[in-house]
């Protein structure tokens, strides 16, 4: 059977990386893509170890430039794009009192520029290519639920739940699924930089097992949406949060 070929944002820590290690060991061919050089290089050579088809591409997803490029790489290297997991993203906060409009810019650049990005140059590639491919991006939580400190966080992961809408809306004509996840907290670089052990804490009582989820748990799931089994899945976000924003 033909080989699945995924393009993975973020690969280089947590969701990302759990990903790819997912993807490659079900049988796909990974583009590993993130900003920093050296975790993705660790990435690529630990995945490498066990024999999978891997290739990292060092990008920054808030450059279109940058971005289309990796979709290039990927199509030259390995002939298609079938996946594309829009994944990378901060967790800056920030007041709305005292805003830092640096930090808020950088964020809405990555989180949600960076996911447009994506989508705009993976779904471009898919339709020349006549490709049924599926696009996934990571919400949030955050994107459904407000919280204090996290204003442009939680702007940018409202705008990727719509972006993932409209983008099935459209591209559902050419056959390409759009759909997104949306995470409760999980145990990835992001969380473990909470210096405050109270609010750690706290947070972990939001989910039903009172602990974060682990990154392999977001892989498993993103994993299930590429299947032809999950095709019904489209425009929507799937909530994989243990239960966070239920309750
Ligand atoms: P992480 O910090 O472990 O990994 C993020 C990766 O993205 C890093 O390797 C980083 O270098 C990379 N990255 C950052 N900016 C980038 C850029 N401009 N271009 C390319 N790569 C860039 O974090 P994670 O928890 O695995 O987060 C992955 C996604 O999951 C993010 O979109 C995050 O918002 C989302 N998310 C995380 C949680 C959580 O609790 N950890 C919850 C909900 C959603």
């Amino acid at each position: 059977m033909k080989k699945k070929v995924a393009v993975v944002t973020g690969a280089g820590s947590g969701i990302g990386k759990a990903t790819a290690d997912k993807f490659t060991e079900e049988g796909f061919q990974v583009v590993l893509a993130d900003v920093s050089e050296t975790r993705g290089k660790e990435v690529e050579a630990q995945l490498k170890e066990k024999g999978r088809e891997v290739l990292f591409v060092k990008t920054d997803v808030s450059s279109y430039d940058q971005v289309q490029h990796l979709i290039e790489k990927t199509v030259d290297t390995y002939g298609t794009i079938d996946v594309m997991f829009n994944n990378a993203g901060i967790g800056d906060m920030g007041s709305i009192l005292d805003p830092d409009l640096d930090m808020y810019q950088k964020t809405i650049e990555v989180n949600q520029h960076g996911v447009a990005y994506g989508i705009f140059a993976a779904a471009r590639k898919m339709v020349a290519l006549n490709v049924q491919g599926v696009i996934i991006n990571t919400a949030s939580v955050f994107g459904y639920m407000a919280s204090r400190g996290t204003f442009a966080y939680q702007a940018s992961k409202g705008a990727v739940r719509m972006m993932t809408q409209t983008a099935a809306l459209e591209l559902g004509e050419h056959g390409i699924r759009v759909v997104g996840i949306a995470p409760g907290g999980v145990d990835t670089p992001i969380i473990q930089g909470y210096k405050d052990m109270g609010a750690l804490e706290s947070l972990k009582r939001k989910h039903l097992r009172n602990e974060l989820i682990q990154p392999e748990e977001i892989a498993g799931v993103a994993y299930l949406l590429t299947s032809p089994d999950a095709q019904a899945v489209n425009g929507s976000v799937v909530m994989a949060d243990d239960g966070y924003a239920s309750f």
